[in-house]
């Protein structure tokens, strides 16, 4: 049997197939530019001898259904799915779950109602992965279908960490509050720690550190999050790609004085013109640290921010966790960017972190120990795998989740937007 995750965007659908039992990744493909002139779809199949072969399709695509049919006859053709009996089951990423989902669920028609409730609380993101679960729900009737929320994990955080201190209506009649996000990451590299630690994730208390385009901070006590540095939205927190993390808020209102700006604009400028891109003018870290080399000042500074605002907030969650078995470095920079790495960690040897030079140069394999020999403090990098998470969770959620099992949906304290 098979389990395909389903991740779709505003015009796109990136999928992978895993193999059951051992949850082996067996395809990768993403179809773009659905609704365009021309549509391609792109897959990677793994081969016997764990190589992968690359083939580009080109098709018109109308829509996410018609994209659904690409992706099946595709996969038909490539004999890695021979036909839907062969899906135990599909697994969608979700980008919000407000605080209605706690877990990956079953969907059913109260499920995706539900979803559409939440809209508002993710705009840009929660849209295109319903019309992608609508579709697949006709495309694929009868196989059970399940969604994995980029909050979820976070849902453990208590009232004083998901709380803001503005006026309580505002929790209380708009849900505005902390939910966090990049979940999925921080759950996988969690337990993925933990296995390593040879400890029970209810056993660790780690500092979870997903550094990619999107970059966030997780506190992890014992196994459950506790705290994260995204908010209500994923602009909160960390310096990003082009996305500042946190500010003053001040600075709002302050900028529409000044330039007439309207809030639009400022969100824009906020999510697609800031972070390491507005500090430079590159997002891509690679490029960033090439610049630097070569004595851009500029790209200096932005990394010179990156590594502090990190800094920062390992401060904090060591304060809020009290003892920290792990760091844990992952995402494109967090995996592969020693520099920032080494950057991050220097000067908290006070706080029994200190990172081997030489072993955080070569990180092998999808679990490394990059911290001094006799420091107290594990430094570990880990290479996350989103799509093998939600690949697991969908075939959990089916064996346990009939969803007789769930919080009936009714009852939970949504409000209307
Ligand atoms: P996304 O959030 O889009 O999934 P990724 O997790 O793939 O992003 O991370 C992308 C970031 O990782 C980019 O800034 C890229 O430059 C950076 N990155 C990838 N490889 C390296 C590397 N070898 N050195 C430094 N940065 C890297």
């Amino acid at each position: 049997m098979k389990v395909a995750v389903i991740n779709c965007g505003s015009s796109s659908i990136k999928y992978e197939v895993f193999g059951l039992p051992d949850c082996l990744m067996l395809a990768a493909g993403l179809v773009e530019n659905i609704g365009g002139s021309e549509s391609r779809l792109r897959q990677r199949k793994r081969n016997a001898d764990g190589t992968f072969d690359e083939l580009v399709y080109s098709k018109r695509l109308a829509d996410y259904r018609d994209g659904f049919d690409f992706m099946a006859d595709v996969n038909r053709e490539d004999r890695i799915i021979k036909d839907d009996s062969e899906l135990f089951g599909i697994g969608h990423r979700v980008v919000h779950g407000g605080e209605l989902f706690r877990e990956p669920t079953v969907i059913d028609d109260e499920v995706v109602d539900a979803i559409e409730r939440l809209v508002p609380l993710a705009p840009l993101h929660n849209p295109s992965n319903l019309l992608g679960i609508k579709a697949a729900r006709i495309r694929f009737v009868g196989i059970p279908q399940v969604a994995i929320f980029d909050t979820a994990f976070h849902q453990t955080l208590p009232p004083h960490a998901f709380h803001y201190a503005t006026p309580y209506e505002w929790y209380d009649a708009h849900r505005v509050r902390r939910y966090g996000f990049h979940g999925t990451s921080h759950r996988y590299v969690s337990r993925e720690a933990a296995r390593y630690l040879g400890k029970a994730p209810e056993s660790v208390n780690l500092i979870t550190l997903h550094l990619g385009n999107g970059a966030s901070a997780a506190a992890v006590q014992r196994g459950s999050s506790i705290d994260t540095s995204m908010g209500l939205t994923p602009l909160e927190g960390l310096v990003m790609g082009t996305r500042s993390g946190d500010i003053d808020p001040a600075i709002h209102f302050f900028m529409m004085r000044q330039t007439g700006m309207s809030s639009n604009d400022l969100e824009k400028s906020l999510n697609s013109q800031s972070g390491l891109k507005g500090i430079c003018g590159l997002n891509d870290m690679r490029k960033i640290i090439d610049q630097a080399g070569l004595g851009n000042d500029r790209a200096e500074l932005a990394i010179d921010i990156f590594c502090y605002r990190i800094k920062k907030y390992i401060g904090a969650y060591f304060a809020v966790l009290g003892s920290v078995d792990a760091i844990v470095f992952t995402g494109g920079i967090g995996e592969n960017a020693g520099m920032i790495r080494e950057r991050v960690c220097r000067g908290l040897e006070h706080l029994g972190i200190a990172i081997d030079n030489a072993r955080n140069e070569a990180v092998p394999g999808s679990v490394a120990e990059i911290q001094k020999d006799g420091t107290p403090v594990k430094v570990l990098v880990v290479r996350t795998d989103e799509e093998q998470e939600i690949a697991q969770q969908t075939v959990h959620a089916i064996e346990r989740g009939k969803p007789a099992q769930r919080r009936p949906v009714a009852e939970l304290p949504v409000r209307s937007q």
